[in-house]
């Protein structure tokens, strides 16, 4: 099929329960358009330096989101367009986009992550740490980051019930924060587990290689 008639299925697949963002890492900019003219808007890229050139390049009524581990270094080449930030896993981190999305005159939402997954290459924070960041006076003195959920990714492997257990438990932390914080989103799923996040509460899924086909890194 094509990137066209993929972008029509998995948004018909998932709404109205979740958001599709498009993950384009990798690919071309033709490839962002071909989706971008199905209807598809909205895109997750993992390296910031990426994601800036295909900003410049392509039409400015993309959202772009950050979907990949963020060094603070490089947060202010994106602090002046970036629509979302996924995957934000420390007190630091947030600091830092508060900072550049203030000299912006912005407000940035960002996603907290958390570690579901048993991988240790796969970032993110206890249920804990994140709710000591939402409850801290640091947190609540930033007034250019939004906190509007959570985003975790589940473990690579074939055992589904594994899988199932770690978005289970994303969505156990994101309904004990959810209302108090006003949560919007709550990233989770990819292409080879989206229909188990959608079953356990997933608004917001990220497919890439399902829609624009395999990537050659
Ligand atoms: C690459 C990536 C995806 C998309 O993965 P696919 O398996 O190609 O759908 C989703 N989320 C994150 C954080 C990624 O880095």
């Amino acid at each position: 099929m094509s990137i066209a008639e993929n972008i029509k299925k998995y948004t018909e697949e998932i709404s109205p329960q979740a958001t599709l963002v498009a993950v384009s890492k990798t690919k071309p900019n033709e490839d962002i358009l071909e989706a971008y003219e199905a209807g598809q808007h909205v895109f997750g890229e993992n390296k910031i330096q990426e994601m800036t050139d295909k900003y410049e390049a392509l039409p400015k009524d993309i959202e772009w989101h950050m979907i990949g581990h963020v060094q603070t270094n490089k947060v202010k080449y994106m602090a002046s367009y970036v629509s979302l930030v996924h995957a934000v896993h420390k007190l630091k981190l947030l600091k830092e986009i508060n900072k550049r999305a203030k000299q912006e005159d912005r407000v940035i939402e960002c996603l907290l992550q958390l570690k579901i997954a048993e991988e240790d290459s796969k970032y993110g924070m206890e249920g804990t740490e994140a709710e000591k960041i939402l409850t801290s006076e640091a947190y609540s003195a930033m007034e250019n980051v939004k906190i509007v959920g959570l985003m975790g990714m589940a473990t690579f492997t074939e055992n589904e019930a594994q899988i199932e257990q770690e978005f289970e438990f994303l969505k156990k932390q994101y309904d004990k924060l959810a209302e108090k914080h006003q949560f919007k989103y709550l990233s989770m799923g990819m292409s080879g587990d989206y229909k188990l996040a959608l079953k356990h509460g997933s608004n917001m899924i990220r497919i890439g290689s399902s829609i624009f086909g395999e990537r050659n890194y």
